[in-house]
């Protein structure tokens, strides 16, 4: 594997593989890596010839201070992790490589990066908007993979392609689970052992949710979950929602409708998301 600090070098091996007739994926991802990020790597490796993975740790996209600071940073390992996988490309930049005049911009998503994680972290999505703009833009891959962990940054990766006319695929890619069932994320290695524990009720508790949902409607479902995460000292709800699962719009009721249930919760001080289909 090959390791470049800058979006030219990528850019130009990218342009030399293009002529040869490569297929380019990309994978970005903020490190920390787990078997998660490794699953996207393997789709990609599946689905293109060359597969490009970034680490970058975007501080745009963070609207609490002290989740960036204390943000998993686990290189060595990263990079091992990419090696076995068979990643071609790593790129690795810092912050100057991808701001390099500190220039902000501003993202309109409409009603999809308005609510949930739009609501609930302000100015998330723009930077997210920012960082995903410059990487598909410097690098042009023919497909990016994102993980359906993050079900709401996926459709708004999507919008961004739309609105800026790119011409990338955005591949879509299932959530991988631990044993237990809590969805792998890099932030659940700043779990206690107590606090890993509480965590992995969140899939049981959005499982039976989802089953409740079914029966007896939304209403019942949520109050459910509020009632089960409150009885949890160690962890708050931020929202549980069961929404539309093209346009994000809460349902009242699920019937005849594709609808997604969508869940963050801080377990100690670690905001946790995931999110299940009904
Ligand atoms: P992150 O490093 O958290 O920004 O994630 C980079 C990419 O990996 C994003 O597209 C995530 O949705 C994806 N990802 C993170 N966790 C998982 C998981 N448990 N299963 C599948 N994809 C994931």
């Amino acid at each position: 594997m090959q390791i470049f600090c800058t979006i030219k070098e990528v850019k130009s091996f990218v342009d030399e593989k293009k002529q040869l007739g490569n297929v380019i994926g990309f994978v970005p991802t903020m490190g920390a890596l787990h078997q998660g990020h490794i699953s996207l790597i393997e789709t990609s490796r599946k689905q293109t010839d060359i597969t490009i993975c970034s680490i970058f740790v975007n501080p745009t996209q963070f609207n609490n201070a002290d989740d960036l600071k204390h943000y998993p940073r686990t290189p060595d390992n990263d990079i091992q992790m990419l090696q076995d996988a068979k990643c071609d490309i790593l790129y690795m930049p810092d912050v100057n490589d991808i701001y390099p005049n500190n220039e902000t911009q501003q993202f309109d998503f409409g009603k999809i990066g308005n609510v949930l994680e739009g609501e609930h972290r302000p100015g998330h999505f723009n930077g997210v908007g920012q960082v995903v703009s410059i990487l598909l833009k410097g690098i042009q891959p023919h497909k990016a993979f994102f993980g359906s962990k993050d079900y709401q940054q996926v459709m708004i990766v999507k919008e961004l392609v739309k609105q800026q006319n790119l011409s990338v695929d955005i591949i879509s890619c299932p959530i991988l689970r631990e044993p237990d069932g809590l969805a792998m994320s890099s932030r659940n290695k700043r779990l206690t052992v107590e606090e890993r524990k509480v965590a992995s009720l969140i899939p049981i508790i959005m499982k039976k949710a989802a089953d409740l949902a079914r029966e007896k409607g939304v209403t019942y479902a949520k109050l459910y979950v509020d009632e089960q995460i409150h009885q949890q000292p160690l962890m708050k709800l931020d929202y549980y929602e069961i929404c539309d699962a093209e346009s994000l719009d809460l349902l009242q009721d699920i019937y005849n409708k594709r609808a997604i249930s969508l869940i963050a919760v801080f377990v100690g001080a670690i905001r946790l998301i995931d999110n299940l289909e009904i």
